[in-house]
């Protein structure tokens, strides 16, 4: 029997299926839509959570109204510190619900809400595990920092002060991933493409330069770009890179020649690439473009805030065994690698230089979505893993 085995009688005595999903409940029916509602109640319900449990918590605001929580879970005998992050706020309700997007429903296992899984899963399952790690009694050798976020979901403020403020030897960051271990993940670059023309009377065309026949070049070459990159060699867990056009804008009026043409490129990036060599490669696209098309004006003007670039942790390191020792043991069955395809806070911690890994309960592929929905089972295997894992990371004074 392992040690991990041994704690598992000790903590599931200490974790209740119906009380993690309450707290699951709880936090869905606190709106924080980002950027509509902020993230100040559900940080004032974790952190009177956390308080309760022992915690030394403190909640310094990021932005106007809306705090980080930093609690600590003070350890013996200054064993490794783990920072156990998770975001508060959620991308705005949407449409197409057939359930209530913030009523916190339980239908046929599953409990419905916008953030279910992305990711008040896992900050449920975080309260729930540290809950269970303080009842059943276990004495932790290291801190255990448990930090929760604010705006994760558009640029991370949260998480970049965080990780300039704490100091921390290990991280996990909870996002849904099935209880699988992220060790990689894709990151997000978003130039600004400006095509500048002439305005002019649009009943004299011939007077002006309009701005959106000059941008159709500069498309075509990054359909093209985003093409080629498709054939690129993959990432073993993140696949290739990629890169679309999502936004065009030009014109101001049905009578007036565009003088101007904004064109947004959604570029994702895998471990290995990073922004500054990602920006300078877009830059060669409208060079060529430049060259085959004499008199246009093309540039990036700026780029739009993202979560952030793509990260990656070597999977030999030990706190990979440790979150899959943990998941396993929860799901009952062996936990894989895994790759995320989206951004999230991992990188920020890697960017501070802390060795970090992405763990959680729920399908990914059920996050942004309408019908949002976590089961509830997956749930507590999540309380589980992370209760061992944080243990684990820590150490347990014997
Ligand atoms: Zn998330």
């Amino acid at each position: 029997m392992t040690l991990a085995e041994s704690r598992m009688g000790s903590i599931t005595a200490h974790l209740d299926r119906a009380r993690t999903a309450r707290i699951l409940c709880d936090l869905v029916r606190i709106r924080s839509q980002n950027p509509l509602d902020g993230e100040g109640e559900v940080a004032g319900y974790v952190a009177r959570f956390l308080r309760r449990l022992g915690l030394e918590v403190e909640t310094p605001e990021v932005l106007p109204g809306r705090p980080n929580v930093i609690a600590r879970l003070r350890g013996l005998d200054g064993g490794p510190v783990l920072a156990f992050n998770t975001h508060m706020d959620t991308v705005p309700e949407g449409n197409g619900w057939t359930r209530a997007p913030f009523g916190g429903e339980v239908v046929d296992g599953d409990l419905y809400g916008r953030g279910a899984v992305d990711a008040k899963g896992p900050l449920a399952a975080l309260l729930a595990a540290v809950e269970g790690i303080v009842r059943s009694g276990a004495r932790l050798r290291g801190d255990l920092l448990v930090t929760a976020v604010a705006d994760e979901e558009t640029c991370s403020t949260g998480a970049r002060r965080l990780c300039s403020e704490i100091e921390a030897d290990l991280a996990i960051v909870g996002e849904p991933t099935r209880l699988q271990v992220g060790v990689a993940h894709r990151g997000s670059l978003r130039p600004v493409i400006v095509v500048t023309g002439r305005t002019a009377h649009s009943s004299r065309p011939h007077e002006g330069v309009n701005a959106v026949y000059r941008a159709v070049p500069v498309i075509q070459a990054l359909e093209t770009y985003g093409r080629a990159l498709a054939s690129r060699p993959p990432h073993p867990l993140c696949g290739a890179p990629s890169a679309a056009v999502t936004l065009v804008n030009a014109g101001i009026k049905e009578n007036v020649i565009p003088g101007r043409c904004e064109i947004v490129l959604d570029r994702r990036m895998v471990p290995g690439e990073d922004e500054e060599r990602t920006l300078a490669e877009v830059g060669e696209v409208l060079d060529r473009v430049r060259a085959e098309n004499p008199g246009l004006e093309v540039a990036v003007e700026r780029t739009i805030p993202t979560t952030g670039a793509p990260s990656e942790l070597d999977p030999s390191h030990p706190l990979v065994g440790i979150a899959l020792e943990a998941a396993s043991l929860a799901l009952g069955a062996p936990a894989r690698l895994h790759g995320l395809s989206g951004a999230c806070d991992m990188t920020h911690f890697r960017a501070a230089g802390v060795p970090c890994v992405v763990m959680g309960p729920g399908d990914e592929a059920q996050a942004h979505q309408p019908d949002e929905r976590m089961s509830v089972e997956q749930l507590h295997q999540g309380a589980l893993a992370y209760a061992l894992a944080a243990m684990a990371a820590c150490g347990v004074v014997a």
